[in-house]
């Protein structure tokens, strides 16, 4: 089977600071990967680099085994299908709920289109909101609607970076279940998130990051059982 995200031993320095150490992992398709770990392990920067927006100092990663994404911009690793949500939501307040989603197919607008933003607005739960301005959503709804805008593109790789911060208990569990919806035989779901009951609910496995380096990989349940991660970081 392909892999779609292959990291092979990535480092990437900030001046002196080593924040990612020869790090190498795969995500599958089709599964939901949650990256842990405590602040300043290097899980923004892994998002980072795979996103584009920092460069790599040696490695590479692989997107679905052929394109390598470290020598890509931010803008042709978006179209190539590598998509990522970050953490502030930032919708165009002034824009009603539907012309948010409709952005983020990127000027698409076939017969095909308004019924990806209908499909997509009922899959984050948002149809009953759909004519309203994003400036009067809730926080949680805020979330939502910027997955939306990502996922009507059918990412083949979908990032979120803590998605569920700021939430409530019942919007995280709403969350919780919408990236269970949004997992496919075709997409690798990437979150790096603080919320281990919501990365329990949500993760197929978990990579526990330390000091730039992969500590431990397995399930959640398993994670919480291992002496060092409960040692650096879920004991804190
Ligand atoms: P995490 O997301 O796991 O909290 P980060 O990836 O944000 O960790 O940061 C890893 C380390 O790299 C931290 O020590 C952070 O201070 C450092 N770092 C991140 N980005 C930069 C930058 N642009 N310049 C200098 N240091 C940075």
């Amino acid at each position: 089977m392909t892999v779609a995200v292959l990291v092979e031993g990535l480092t990437v320095e900030f001046g002196r600071f080593r924040a990612i150490d020869d790090l190498s992992l795969a995500i599958d398709y089709g599964e939901v990967r949650a990256v842990i770990g405590p602040n300043g392990a290097g899980k923004t920067t892994l998002l980072d680099v795979v996103s584009g927006v920092s460069r790599a100092k040696s490695g590479r990663i692989l997107f679905d085994e052929r394109l390598e994404l470290t020598r890509r911009s931010e803008a042709a690793i978006a179209r190539s299908g590598v998509r990522r949500k970050f953490q502030k939501p930032s919708v165009f307040e002034a824009l009603s709920v539907r012309d948010n989603v409709e952005i983020g197919l990127g000027g698409a607008n076939d017969a095909g289109s308004k019924e990806k933003v209908a499909a997509i607005l009922e899959t984050v739960g948002l149809s009953d909101h759909a004519d309203r301005l994003a400036s009067e959503l809730a926080h949680g709804q805020k979330q939502w609607l910027e997955i939306a805008m990502v996922v009507v593109s059918e990412p083949k790789v979908l990032m979120l970076d803590e998605p569920v911060a700021g939430l409530t208990d019942e919007e995280t569990e709403r969350t919780a279940a919408l990236v269970r919806r949004l997992r496919t035989p075709g997409r690798a779901i990437v979150v790096v998130e603080h919320d281990m009951d919501f990365v329990e609910a949500i993760a197929d496995r978990v990579t526990v990051l330390h000091e730039g380096r992969t500590l431990f990989e397995g399930s959640m349940a398993r994670a919480r059982a291992d002496a060092r991660v409960v040692d650096v970081y879920l004991g804190r």
